[in-house]
């Protein structure tokens, strides 16, 4: 690349947004969305089958009008507090957006019930009128025999908000404030849940034994309590979902909310089953490289190399854009974009957020990227991840609020697709054979990690709703995921008897049920189309970027069904299972 600049370490500008909590158009911003939703409700008289094509565009232009507005103000608000989680100014504006945003959803939830219960000409007709507003249109239509009454709908949002969301904030509550007491060489040492879990990826056996042991004597030691939340969670699903509701099965709720048929999944998952020996090869070889006869689940992030490389931050930058502008030069304008605007905070501060996003406020703004930034490989990684994020959303932002995002098992795509080129860039150029090494086990450690272990908790989720159902005490759950376990790693792994407890510290499948297989469905669908990039080349380009651009405007099915992709078909997942096995005989074949 030619104008090639070099990017420091800064914290963000928010200023596309506002210049702050006292900036006179944030709260000109509150005062336009309460005129709005007024405005919005006036229109409650004028529903009607036959209302006008031109009238109903008018109407759904207004809410998306809403949504924008509401994304700056709880955008901001996130985005200062991710920046400075110690800032109380910014937890209470993050709250009072919350408040503000329940409100606004429940006064303007006539129309979204007005429009379910619409019979199907006129749903036909006002959709065939609604252009870029198509397809959200038809996903809410999609939950029509599932939607019950105005008063009950409102009840159930307010009943949330202390019963079920209640719950989960007090597991968070509970669970964030743990700390883990670990010795390390002689020193005792108070570590975060985070720091700790780097410890399973150090070289020393014993260290990564004892992070474990210690993770999970404190979940232990909770584990009535937690267990008992996640019982009452998984009641509140069905009370709701499946007695109230209609729904035939927990997992096709989420299902619905992704707009994938329940069959995918069950194939999804079939497929994982048959494919879980791959993982078990590349645990076998992994213990052979790091000198043991068989890991333990420990053992199961151990590096195979001390690889110790770091690289600048510019480095880094000037490496992913450059991965990027191979691809194409488009999607390196696109990176650049987000680095040029200075929407990138990736020093490491204290109180600041820990991990990465990228964040979409609206359409027309610029996202933003968060990284801590420390110069390992992985943290390169991570930011071609997050720009590939940043990317896939600039793609698509001829669309409105409404239909940008691209729905769950497909958010995954550009940021997987941007990690794998840039580790193909990084083998390309690299000649140390150990740092080869180091990056290749990565790249499977990082596949198991968001494959065979999600798709798992899938399955866990599914046996647990029904446990908790039928009565099963919390010691009947951990034995349940204990034999889940036992059947993910087949003979290939140890597992100590303590992992039973691990389904107490998936946050996910208390907060967002059914969320997790989603990560597997993406990764899955990254790792075939990266190999129908590497079979066609650019001939491939264009149907990937259609896929990007389409942002959520176009159900995923057909999505990629115009992409010649069948989700539906057992073949296509074993596609890219194939590439895994072909990446554990590429790591058996080195030397
Ligand atoms: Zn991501």
């Amino acid at each position: 690349m030619t104008d090639q600049k070099s990017y420091t370490q800064t914290p963000w500008s928010l200023a596309d947004l506002f210049e702050g909590f006292d900036d006179p158009k944030y709260q000109a911003t509150f005062d336009e969305i309460e005129q709005g939703v007024q405005k919005f409700e006036a229109f409650r008289e004028q529903l009607a089958p036959d209302l006008s094509e031109d009238l109903f565009i008018s109407i759904v232009s207004t809410y998306e009008g809403l949504v924008r507005r509401l994304s700056r103000l709880g955008g901001f608000a996130e985005l200062v507090f991710a920046s400075n989680t110690q800032s109380q100014e910014a937890q209470s504006a993050v709250a009072r957006v919350d408040q503000f945003q329940a409100e606004m959803s429940n006064k303007t939830m006539f129309f979204n019930l007005w429009w379910k219960a619409l019979d199907e000409n006129n749903a036909k007709r006002l959709l065939d009128a609604a252009g870029d507003f198509r397809y959200w249109l038809v996903t809410l239509r999609n939950f029509k025999d599932y939607t019950l009454s105005e008063p009950e709908e409102k009840i159930i949002n307010i009943k949330d908000v202390t019963g079920v969301s209640a719950l989960n904030m007090l597991y968070d509550s509970i669970t964030n404030r743990y700390t883990f007491k670990i010795e390390i060489d002689g020193e005792e040492k108070e570590l975060t849940r985070g720091e700790l879990m780097a410890l399973v990826r150090e070289p020393d056996p014993d260290l990564r034994a004892k992070a474990y042991q210690t993770l999970f004597s404190v979940y232990e030691a909770d584990a009535p309590i937690l267990g008992q939340i996640y019982q009452a969670i998984v009641r509140d699903w069905r009370n709701e979902n499946l007695n109230l509701r209609g729904f035939k099965t927990p997992i096709s709720v989420r299902n619905l909310v992704n707009d994938i048929p329940d069959a995918v999944i069950e194939t999804l998952l079939d497929v994982t089953k048959q494919n879980a020996k791959h993982f078990h090869r590349f645990f076998d070889l992994k213990a052979k490289r790091i000198g043991m006869d068989k890991l333990r689940r420990y053992d199961v992030y151990a590096p195979v190399e001390k690889s110790d490389k770091r690289y600048e931050f510019s480095d880094a930058a000037e490496i992913v854009l450059e991965s990027f502008h191979e691809f194409d030069p488009k999607f390196a304008d696109l990176a650049k974009e987000i680095l040029d605007k200075n929407h990138v905070d990736s020093e490491v501060r204290k109180g600041k957020m820990g991990g990465a996003f990228c964040a979409t406020i609206t359409p027309d703004l610029t996202p933003w990227v968060l990284l801590n930034y420390q110069g390992r490989p992985d943290d390169v990684a991570t930011m071609a991840h997050e720009l590939g994020h940043g990317i896939h959303s600039l793609m698509a932002r001829e669309h409105s609020a409404l239909t940008q995002h691209a729905c769950l098992p497909l958010a995954e795509t550009a940021s997987t697709f941007g990690e794998m080129m840039l580790v193909d860039k990084l083998l390309a150029e690299e000649t140390n054979d150990a740092v080869r090494r180091d990056l290749l086990f990565r790249q499977m450690d990082d596949s198991f990690a968001t494959i065979l272990r999600q798709n798992y908790f899938s399955l866990f989720e599914q046996t647990a709703h029904e446990m908790v159902i039928q009565g099963a005490q919390v010691n009947d759950l951990a034995e349940a995921y204990y034999e889940n376990l036992k059947s993910e790693f087949g003979d290939s792994v140890i597992i100590p008897d303590e992992f039973r407890w691990e389904w107490i510290m998936i946050p996910h499948i208390y907060n967002v049920p059914f969320y997790v297989y989603a990560y597997a469905f993406g990764q899955l669908l990254v790792l075939s189309l990266y190999k129908q990039f590497k079979e066609e080349g650019n001939a491939f380009k264009p149907r990937y970027m259609d896929i990007l651009a389409a942002g959520g405007s176009i159900a995923p099915i057909d999505l990629l069904g115009k992409a010649g992709i069948d989700i539906t078909s057992a073949a296509f997942w074993q596609g890219g299972y194939d590439v895994i096995g072909d990446m554990v005989t590429t790591l058996e074949n080195l030397d």
